[in-house]
């Protein structure tokens, strides 16, 4: 079977809505000097920064009990092997808020450090949207769901597998095309960066249905006990 390549998007187009990001980070507008200070940090940001994603049009050998089988490796996750079920086709993916902004940080004091972050996720936001625009148009999928190793409780699919997606789905050339480190806690460096799987879907799927944490800022959806009681069991959930 030929082998997919990897496909690079490194040249995303993005927008910073200043004011809707300023009201996520509290800005205070009376404020004249803080205010200058956040519109010259969010033009230093427009002008450097570039998100990128990188995929790969994976083929699914086998979906057993509690475990899917892409291309020869073994990706633990009973949850997985359900979501997927009768699916033999799943992208690979890493995306980013880019490593071009690491070089603004030296000169900034500790709140701007912290609206930096602010920005670098709504990089990455835009990244994860032009990634899944990108597959949807280029293999005719309507709607693609996702999980990522380490999400949702411990168990739906370990953060452990996560240099499987590196090193083998993706080829270990994560760094080399898009900057993404992986560190030895299994950490991505920029830390505004996201790995995992996206397959197509009739219906939206979370892990944080099946995620316990309690006051989660960024939770998408609600924890689902039905759904939770079900990845128990050795079934399929389609
Ligand atoms: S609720 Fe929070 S910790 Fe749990 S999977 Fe969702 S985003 Fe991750």
């Amino acid at each position: 079977m030929e082998e997919q390549t990897l496909i690079v998007l490194d040249s995303i187009a993005f927008q910073l809505n200043g004011t809707a990001l300023a009201g996520r980070v509290h800005l205070e507008k009376e404020d004249a000097e803080l205010c200058c200070a956040w519109e010259t940090l969010l033009k230093k940001v427009e002008t450097i920064a570039s998100p990128k994603a990188v995929f790969r049009d994976c083929t699914v050998d086998a979906v057993s009990g509690d475990e899917v089988i892409v291309e020869g490796v073994a990706l633990k996750s009973r949850v997985m092997a359900q979501q997927l079920g009768g699916r033999r086709r799943l992208f690979a993916y890493c995306a980013t808020c880019g490593t071009e902004t690491a070089a603004l940080e030296d000169s900034l004091e500790p709140l701007e450090r912290f609206w930096l972050e602010e920005l670098r996720m709504e990089l990455l936001r835009q990244a994860i949207g032009a990634l899944h625009r990108e597959i949807s148009r280029r293999c005719r999928i309507p709607k693609l769901v996702g999980m990522a190793p380490g999400s949702g409780d411990a168990d739906v699919w370990p953060l452990s597998e996560q240099s499987k997606l590196f090193n083998q789905l993706l080829k270990g050339r994560v760094t080399e095309l898009i900057g993404v480190t992986l560190t030895e806690s299994l950490l991505m460096l920029p830390y505004k960066s996201a790995s995992g799987i996206l397959f197509a879907a009739e219906h939206d799927f979370a892990a944080c249905q099946l995620c316990h944490r309690r006051n989660c800022p960024s939770r998408r959806a609600e924890f689902d006990s039905k759904l939770w009681n079900r990845s128990r069991q050795d079934e399929t959930v389609l």
